[in-house]
């Protein structure tokens, strides 16, 4: 009998920890398991708003992807995955094709930008590490830029969103800006941050004690908050509110929102913002070999009545469940269900400041800050033991 062919897409939380789990318990000509990834390397997608700002290097949030995988089980293949054509169980690459038995779909999320009018075009995203360094070297450039030709908009940075990815993003770059100002010669008076959220409050939904520290943290480091003002559009010169109201700005990073990975439309599938309704075992509904992991499925909580926040917590928890069926598959097993342990929520401030909620409990300040670090940690101890935690621990920033 021919040998199954599993392959995975992404090598993001969901993809890497599920061909880290499978690797663990296949055997031998088990399976022919190939994961594609558009780069050789895994990056932390949760930290990439340091990167961004420039507080920590790139270098610091990648691992190789090779040095994760046990390639005598995986084969690692470096390819931009274009769509899947399901009826023939093949998966269209720019550069070729790959046939599967067995699909794992993990590619993550792309920027929602809801049809406003010029975002695409001109506001930045955090999407990738290559987004991320594309920001940085920007944020840079108008600091000389600035220095050149005295236009303010050049050092006026507009975050557009108040969710989580903008208040990290805030914080960072609140942290960065002094750095920048002694190095470019800038008074710190003339460089403003607005962060742009169009519900009544930022950090909508969460806890009220914690969104009020966040914003009185935030606001000391120099950050101007604009609540209850939707972006409704982005040009080169800068954004249009709602109410009319201009800011003129030569960089707007786009943090309103996410969707599914384009991919998963274009290769038929139904979805809501990009995202899959997977049944209980992760599998695409009507499909009994592909499973949809990740930012790319949708789960419903159904006591809050709406679905899980897609979060990297998530995904890690699914990869465990994703490879056990994957294994089911192909042993002829009992298929699990995946069920949510959800942890709680950390979120940094910048440098040494953080919220979260840890069941009912509150944290804030350091403590929250030590946390959030403690769980970074942790996810590299997931991804490649006490040696990744040793080599990139303390690459990582200190808190
Ligand atoms: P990803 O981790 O994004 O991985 C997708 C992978 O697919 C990537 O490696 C990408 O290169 C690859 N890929 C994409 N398109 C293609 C293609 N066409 N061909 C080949 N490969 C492709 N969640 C938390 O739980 N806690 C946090 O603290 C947190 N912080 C965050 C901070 C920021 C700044 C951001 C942006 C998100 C944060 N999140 C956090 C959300 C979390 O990062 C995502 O939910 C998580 O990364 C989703 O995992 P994934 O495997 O679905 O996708
Ligand atoms: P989000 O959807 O959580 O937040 C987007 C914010 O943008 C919302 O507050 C929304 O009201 C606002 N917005 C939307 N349209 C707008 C407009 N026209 N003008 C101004 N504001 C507008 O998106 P996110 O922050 O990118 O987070 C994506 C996912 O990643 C979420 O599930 C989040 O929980 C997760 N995440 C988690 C962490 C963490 O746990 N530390 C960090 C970052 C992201």
């Amino acid at each position: 009998m021919a040998i199954p062919k599993i392959v995975i897409l992404g090598a993001g939380y969901g993809g890497i920890m599920t061909a880290i789990n499978l690797q663990k318990s296949l055997n031998y000509n088990e399976a022919e398991v190939t994961l594609v990834n558009k780069h050789d390397y895994h990056y932390l997608t949760t930290l990439l708003h340091e990167p961004a700002a420039g507080t920590v290097s790139s270098e610091a949030v990648k691992v190789k992807v090779k040095d994760l995988i046990n390639e005598q089980k995986i084969n690692f293949r470096k390819g931009i995955v274009e769509s899947v054509d399901t009826a023939n169980r093949r998966v269209i690459l720019e550069d070729g094709e790959l046939e599967y038995n067995y699909l794992v779909m993990a590619l993550g999320s792309e920027p929602e930008t809801f049809g406003i009018d010029g975002l695409k075009e001109h506001a930045f995203s955090i999407r990738s590490l290559n987004a991320s360094r594309v920001i940085r070297e920007h944020i840079q450039y108008m600091f000389a830029k600035y220095k050149y030709d005295k236009d303010e908009a050049n050092v006026t940075f507009v975050v557009g969103g108040a969710g989580f990815t903008g208040i990290e993003f805030v914080g960072e770059l609140a942290d960065r800006i002094p750095e920048l100002c002694a190095q470019y010669d800038v008074p710190r008076e003339k460089v403003k941050i607005y962060n742009v959220e169009a519900a009544p409050t930022v950090l909508p939904g969460f806890d009220q004690v914690l969104v009020d520290y966040a914003m009185k943290v935030l606001t000391e480091k120099g950050v101007d908050f604009k609540i209850n003002m939707p972006i409704k559009q982005c040009t080169p010169d800068g954004i249009v509110l709602a109410s009319g109201e201009e800011i003129r700005s030569k960089t707007v990073v786009w943090t309103g929102g996410v969707r599914g990975n384009s991919i998963i439309e274009k290769s038929g599938f139904e979805t809501m913002r990009g995202r899959l309704k997977v049944d209980p075992h992760l599998l695409a509904p009507g499909y009994d070999d592909v499973f949809i992991i990740g930012d790319l499925a949708l789960i419903m909580n159904e006591q809050a009545g709406r679905p899980y926040p897609p979060t990297a917590q998530m995904a890690t928890q699914q990869a465990p469940v994703c490879a056990h069926n994957l294994l089911a598959k192909i042993r002829g097993g009992q298929l699990k269900e995946f069920v949510p342990q959800l942890k709680g929520t950390l979120a940094s401030l910048g440098k040494g400041e953080g919220i979260g909620m840890i069941g009912k409990r509150k944290l804030l300040g350091n403590t929250a800050a030590l946390m959030k670090k403690a769980s970074d940690l942790r996810y590299l101890y997931m991804l490649g033991g006490l040696s990744l935690v040793l080599k990139k621990g303390n690459l990582l920033r200190r808190v």
